[in-house]
Formats: structure tokens, C-alpha cells, sequence
């Protein structure tokens, strides 16, 4: 079988340039960690934001910048090339963690592990985009129309302002790459569940329930009734699930309660599966089973699915292909949990998820990048990145 992209003499002048370039993305790790960049805090996001800006600056990028102003602004920088072919790369530079916590947790390493807040998450899939960019010109290939790196700076609560930033420049390009890490080693991700998000309250009547349990209506008895069949939405996809992840309601033991409310998580594969869920979930809104109660239902689509596409395929072909040539034997997966990738795949670019430098424990005190996987994956990157000259459709 012939490998869709394996410029061997390439990958291995990527490689050898980005082993040399070490120190320094360890360097520029420790500053971008040692900033408080909270989705919340926006002076810190944009501080972080400003220095990527000036490093694609320096690069000789095209810069565009997208200020927000609720969020950290995004900054996006693109590199030219003389050839066709154009490729978005998507990363982030906020994190879950508040202001004031990165002054007590600076970058520490032991051994192959670097640790920090959202050191893997994603500090080091931002640099890896920026490194990638940086190897592929001093490298001198420049085959390809342009790639693109996009740093926004509100992922971490999904994107809000972000979200249409990543549609717009995904729009009409080759293929879209997300520098979110994976979840092994040896893993890329080409399909990502949707998520739903819905908020179910029920209004219902008081009542002594004891005395005259029989002029209240039970708003609990109704709710549970109405999660129930919610659940019950039949579909062939393996990815749906339907959970219910909050409950509250009722004030006393002896009081039939007038009020109770949930929140649901539901995964679907596809939009068309996504609005099955919505029509059923209206429906079983507007169903009574407890007569004199009253439901409401919010919510929807939150992160589209990102599906498999018709050039999925060739995208994991020639990933897997630049892998090989690393000594990386990398396995397509599908992951349930969302990134911007969802974004990207909507508007109908081919996309790739977690194609970053391997880390784990993310969102935890215990975050760790592992630095031995710095270089392949940013190899890697590069490589998907100069693949989009290669073609021709
Ligand atoms: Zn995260």
C-alpha cells in the first residue's frame, strides 16, 4: 500500500530540527505556565494571547487577532507557502485554573514529565502549533498555500466567542488539525460524540402529604416519570447515551412537592440523531402523566458532533503514515468528549483531534505533559500540515 504523505526526508529534517529546538520549547513551556491564563481571567488569557501573537510575528506570520470582550482575545498567524493547500490548526491557550494559582505551581520536570497548571492542557499543544509552523519554514518546505494556527483563549468553557472564529477560518480549507492532546500515546482522534445539554423543571402544587396528599401535584413524581422517558429513545448509534446528571426538588419530608428540576447530558453521533433526541425530549415536556403539573425544557445542541467524513480515511492514512516514519504506530479512535474539533467538522472541513504531545490527569493538581512525545507529535503536525498540498481535490 502506498502512504497517502510520507516525505521520509522530510519528517526526518522536522525531526531532527525540532530535537534541536528542545531547550528552547521547554523554555517558552515555563513562561506560558508560570501565567495565569483561567478562562475567567482575561487579563492573563490575553497576556498569553499577546506573546503568541509577537512569536508568529516573528515568525514572519500574517497575523489576525479576534478580541472578546468577555474572553481572552484569539490570535491566529499564518504561514505562506507556494503551493495549494490549506490547513487550520486549533489550540488553546486558557485553563481551567483560577487566578493566583500558577505562582505556587511553577514547571517543574522529573524526568520525561513536565508538570504545571494546564501544562498539557494546553500549553504544549499551543507551542507544538507554533513549533510545527516554526520547523516547517526552517526546513524551507513551502508547499502549500497556507497554514493557519489559531490560539483562542475561552475553550475551557466551550468555547462561547471562540466557536465561530474556528468555523469561520475551518471554512473552505483542506483540513482542520486540533492540538489536543490524546488520550494514550498512541492515539489520534477522528470522531467525537455531539453534546446536549437540557435543563427539565417541573411546577406542580403543595400539599400536606398526609392530610390531603390528594390536592397536591407531584412535581418529583412527574419529573422521574418524564426522565424515564426521556431514556427510552431508541436509535441504532452505539455513541448515544442519555444521562441524567442533576436532580433537585421538594422542601419536607411532608409536604407533596411543588417543584423539582434535573439536568441532562446526552451524547449523540450524528445531527441528524441530535435532533431525534430534541423532538423526543420536547415531546415527553409537553406529556403530562401527573395531571395539574407543568414542565419547561431549555437547552439543545451545545458542541455539534465531530463526525467522520468522506476524507476521514485519507486524513488517518496519511497520519498514520507520518507516524511510521517516527517509529509512532498510531490507532484512530473516537472519543465521547468534545474539543473545538466539533466546531471545525461542522463546517465541513475534514478534521483530526488529538494530535498533540501526550499528557494525562488533566484538570487535576497531578497534570503532566510527557516531553518524550514533543517532538514526534510536533513532527507529526508539521507533517498533516504540509500534507494538505499534497492534495489535490
Ligand atoms: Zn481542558
Amino acid at each position: 500500500m502506498t502512504p497517502e504523505f510520507a516525505d521520509a526526508d522530510l519528517i526526518g529534517r522536522l525531526e531532527r530540527t525540532l530535537v534541536e529546538w528542545m531547550p528552547e520549547f521547554q523554555s517558552d513551556l515555563a513562561w506560558l505556565v508560570a501565567l495565569d491564563r483561567g478562562s475567567e481571567h482575561k487579563a492573563g488569557v490575553d497576556a498569553a494571547a499577546d506573546w503568541m501573537l509577537g512569536k508568529l510575528r516573528d515568525l514572519g506570520c500574517e497575523t489576525a487577532t479576534y478580541p472578546s470582550d468577555d474572553y481572552g482575545m484569539a490570535v491566529a498567524g499564518s504561514l505562506k507557502g507556494r503551493g495549494q493547500g490549506r490547513a487550520l490548526l486549533v489550540a488553546h491557550l486558557d485553563t481551567v485554573w483560577p487566578a493566583e494559582t500558577a505562582a505556587g505551581w511553577p514547571l517543574r520536570i522529573e524526568g520525561a514529565r513536565a508538570m504545571g497548571p494546564g501544562v498539557v492542557d494546553n500549553a504544549s499543544g499551543s507551542l507544538a502549533g507554533f513549533y510545527a509552523l516554526k520547523a516547517l519554514q526552517a526546513t524551507g518546505y513551502d508547499d502549500f498555500a497556507e497554514v493557519t494556527l489559531l490560539c483562542n483563549g475561552d475553550e475551557e468553557v466551550g468555547s462561547p466567542f471562540s466557536k465561530e472564529v474556528i468555523r469561520a477560518l475551518a471554512q473552505g480549507r483542506d483540513a482542520a488539525f486540533i492540538l489536543e492532546a490524546p488520550s494514550n500515546p498512541d492515539e489520534i482522534i477522528s470522531q467525537r460524540a455531539g453534546l446536549m445539554y437540557y435543563d427539565l423543571r417541573v411546577s406542580g402544587k403543595n400539599a400536606h402529604a398526609g392530610v390531603e396528599p390528594e390536592k397536591g401535584h407531584n412535581a418529583i413524581e412527574e419529573l422521574c416519570l418524564k426522565l424515564n422517558a426521556c431514556r427510552e429513545i431508541g436509535g441504532e448509534s452505539e455513541v448515544l447515551t442519555v444521562s441524567v446528571s442533576t436532580i433537585e426538588g421538594g422542601r419536607r419530608p411532608n409536604i407533596v412537592p411543588d417543584y423539582a428540576r434535573a439536568e441532562i447530558d446526552v451524547r449523540v453521533e450524528t445531527v441528524e440523531e441530535a435532533e431525534l433526541v430534541d423532538a423526543h425530549f420536547r415531546a415527553v415536556a409537553e406529556r403530562v402523566w401527573v395531571a395539574g403539573t407543568l414542565a419547561t425544557l431549555h437547552g439543545g445542541m451545545s458542541h455539534p458532533p465531530m463526525e467522520r467524513g468522506p476524507q476521514s480515511p485519507r486524513l488517518v492514512e496519511t497520519a498514520q503514515s507520518i507516524g511510521s516514519l517516527l517509529g509512532v504506530e498510531l490507532k484512530d479512535t473516537f472519543c465521547g468528549g468534545t474539543s473545538d474539533g466539533c466546531y471545525s467538522a461542522v463546517a465541513g472541513t475534514p478534521t483530526l483531534c488529538g494530535l498533540a504531545p501526550y499528557g494525562a490527569l488533566y484538570h487535576t493538581r497531578d497534570e503532566y505533559l510527557d516531553l518524550s512525545t514533543v517532538v514526534p507529535r510536533t513532527a507529526l503536525i508539521a507533517g498533516l500540515a504540509a500534507s494538505c498540498g499534497q492534495r489535490s481535490d
